[in-house]
């Protein structure tokens, strides 16, 4: 595996690469790296002739100093795991290689953008489409992987390859879990050991909320969601919101959309833990 911390290089070594012929698939991450990250690696291993994967901690998207400044890096240990991967290219650059100067674009993707995440965490997804069009520009990707567990990124990130018009193929990989069900995240680490073995109920509690459609209706299935997780002393609800997995517009109805998706967001104590379910 090759480590560069350059644009330059890495556009280097890529142009060779694709000189020849070869497909190249991307995984961008913050790292941290766990077997959800390392699933979307060991696709882009098969589906491509060569793989990169990015390590880097995106200021422009983090609306919280704290989150940023406790996110867990762990880049050693990131280097052995996609070594072991089959990872070809690892790139890793500084702040100042992504932003030599303030990129001070914004984007507009309506809706995709303003709700959910978008509303509690303003300016988020401007900064993951700020760090994303760069990653991409430097790596010019045939197929880039994403993880659906950020539901809402995967939308975004479609819809600025589209403003773009980006040559590239967004993949969505299936949210990797714990053996009891909690989605794997980096920021699971943070969980105290008490936190952590009340964090399942969040996956838990979703996954039964899906026997109640379409008997119950969309506001008795999210009161059901909402109650079961804030009566649990440790968790706090931040949204959970029901809505159509392609426009995510909230439904009033089971029969609005074809593909109804259960949103959530959950404080487990002071981390904040992100999830979804198809219904
Ligand atoms: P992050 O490092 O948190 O920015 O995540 C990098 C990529 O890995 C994103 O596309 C995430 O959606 C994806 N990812 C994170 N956790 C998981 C998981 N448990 N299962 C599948 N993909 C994940």
């Amino acid at each position: 595996m090759k480590i560069v911390n350059s644009i330059e290089e890495l556009r280097t070594g890529l142009a060779q690469e694709k000189g020849v012929g070869r497909s190249v698939g991307f995984v961008p991450t913050m790292g941290a790296l766990h077997d959800g990250h390392l699933s979307l690696v060991k696709q882009g291993v098969e589906e491509n002739d060569v793989c990169v994967v990015s390590i880097f901690v995106n200021p422009t998207q983090f609306n919280d100093r704290n989150d940023l400044a406790t996110y867990p890096r762990t880049l050693d240990k990131d280097c052995a795991m996609l070594e072991a991967a089959g990872c070809d290219y690892l790139f890793a650059p500084s702040e100042a290689e992504m932003y030599p100067v303030p990129d001070t674009r914004r984007f507009d993707f309506g809706t995709l953008s303003q709700v959910m995440e978008g509303a509690y965490r303003p300016g988020h997804f401007n900064g993951v489409a700020q760090i994303v069009s760069k990653l991409f520009d430097a790596v010019k990707p045939d197929r880039a992987y994403f993880g659906e567990k950020d539901f809402q990124q995967i939308a975004v990130v479609r819809a600025m390859a589209k403003q773009l018009d980006l040559p590239v193929q967004i993949i969505a990989c299936p949210i990797l879990r714990e053996e009891d069900g909690l989605a794997m995240s980096s920021r699971n680490v943070r969980l105290t050991p008490g936190q952590r073995q009340k964090a399942p109920l969040i996956a838990r509690t979703l996954k039964e909320s899906t026997n109640f459609v379409p008997g119950k209706s969309v506001r008795e299935v999210m009161e059901y969601v909402v109650h079961t997780i804030n009566n649990e002393q440790v968790m706090r609800v931040e949204y959970f919101e029901i809505v159509d997995g392609h426009t995510l517009e909230a439904i009033e109805n089971w029969t609005d959309t074809t593909y109804p998706v259960g949103c959530i967001v959950v404080y487990c104590g002071e981390v904040r833990l992100i999830d979804n379910i198809k219904y």
